[in-house]
């Protein structure tokens, strides 16, 4: 405590300064001591912590007036993490979280781009190994109508990149097999010199060695080959619930592929290929079936078997049943998102025979001018106004 610079001395600014006055001087020291730019100086390591603890107070409102009013004589609940008169990064802050915290700071510094950018990439790469993540998986599943009614479970050997047990995901020997990589001497990234339209331009970039770890394999594992992986048949059981469409996509969280060298699993994406029924068609929680009635049937009436979801039903066709009329087989269409079910609904149509025989043809002549063959004007207007709802 005694020894501890007042954190507007160390940023070399004025008690009044402005939050702009404060970040810049702050970027500068930052530069100056960066780890980057003095690797394996440790008094520069210092003064770069030092720097950053006064800039994460002086660069926080609440925290600064903190600091103006009371100093370091806060006790250890004064500044969260109990930095306190102990300082903050003594509670176990690490240079990563220097990074991941004032990253955005050094933002400013890019080069051309791509790998060659400056500390705010660099310390973003930090952040992205810190999740590294395993890509998804997809994959189809195909189902019936029938499976989509009532939800169903599949168990699936999926190939799957999954952590190696040997190495623990790591890579290395037992899991241990590790040094301190000697070209950043651990720090996980390396200053490179680029000539550019400006002039001279220093970035920190990914240790290409390491890849920004800041530590290498002395010693691959043998069953991974030091990639942390291996791929296995993975078994997978999951639920599709009931109502489900095509196209639609589950994802299962940690399902997809471990990452090489440890980290996060991604996903496994099961798309849903709806099997299309060989009579049925599905409109939205409904079904649609086209039931082709014979002549005598619709006239006479009778009884007629027609395909449903899960098997058939016997459907009464009344005398007189005109082709367009919509027949409803209530609930026995799919889950809606209501709780219910849609419905079956029956397209009449009347087939009309295209070649007859003989006798056929001197039957159907004979009703041609049977008066109840032919409509009357006001069974025309009853019948249309019954269908007319089709044209509007
Ligand atoms: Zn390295
Ligand atoms: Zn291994």
């Amino acid at each position: 405590m005694d020894n501890k610079r007042d954190y507007y001395e160390v940023l070399g600014v004025a008690k009044g300064a402005s939050d702009d006055e404060i970040k810049k001087a702050y970027r500068t020291l930052a530069r100056k001591y960066h780890p980057d730019v003095n690797p394996g100086d440790k008094a520069a390591e210092e003064k770069f912590k030092e720097a950053a603890e006064a800039y994460e107070v002086l660069s926080n409102p609440e925290k600064r007036q903190k600091y103006d009013q009371f100093g370091f004589n806060m006790g250890p609940q004064g500044f969260p993490g109990g930095g306190g008169a102990q300082g903050f990064y003594s509670s176990g802050m690490s240079m990563d979280d220097i990074f991941s915290m004032f990253g955005d700071i050094f933002g400013d510094v890019r080069g051309g781009g791509g790998r060659y950018s400056g500390f705010g990439s660099a310390t973003s790469g930090r952040a992205r190994r810190a999740q590294r993540r395993g890509t998804n998986l997809r994959i189809h599943v195909k189902l019936t109508l029938q499976d989509i009614l009532k939800g169903t479970t599949k168990t699936l050997k999926i190939p799957t990149f999954v952590k190696c047990e040997h190495c623990n995901g790591t890579g290395a020997k037992n899991g241990t097999a590790f040094a301190t990589c000697n070209q950043c001497h651990g720090t996980g990234s390396v200053t490179e010199v680029q000539q550019t339209i400006f002039g001279v331009s220093q970035a920190h970039v990914e240790c290409p060695r390491c890849h920004g770890t800041g530590k290498i394999i002395t010693e691959n594992c043998s069953n991974c080959r030091g990639t942390g992986v291996e791929k296995r048949e993975q078994q997978v059981t999951f639920n599709i619930p009931a109502g489900v469409s095509d196209g639609n996509i589950l994802t299962l969280k940690g399902k997809g592929n471990a990452p090489e060298h440890g980290g996060i699993n991604g996903d496994l994406l099961v798309v849903i290929d709806e099997i299309k029924h060989p009579e049925l068609i599905r409109d939205g929680a409904d079904v649609i079936y086209n039931l082709m009635l014979d002549i005598p049937t619709a006239t006479l009436g009778g009884s007629v078997d027609v395909p449903t979801i899960e098997g058939k039903a016997r459907l009464k066709i009344a005398a007189g049943t005109q082709p367009g009329k919509i027949l409803r087989l209530r609930g026995k269409g799919l889950p809606t998102d209501q709780g219910g079910y849609g419905d079956e609904l029956i397209n009449v149509m009347v087939y009309i025979p295209e070649n007859l025989s003989e006798t056929e043809r001197k039957a159907i002549e004979s009703l041609k001018d049977s008066p109840n063959i032919k409509p009357s004007e006001s069974e025309k207007q009853r019948l249309f106004s019954k269908f007319r709802h089709i044209f509007e």
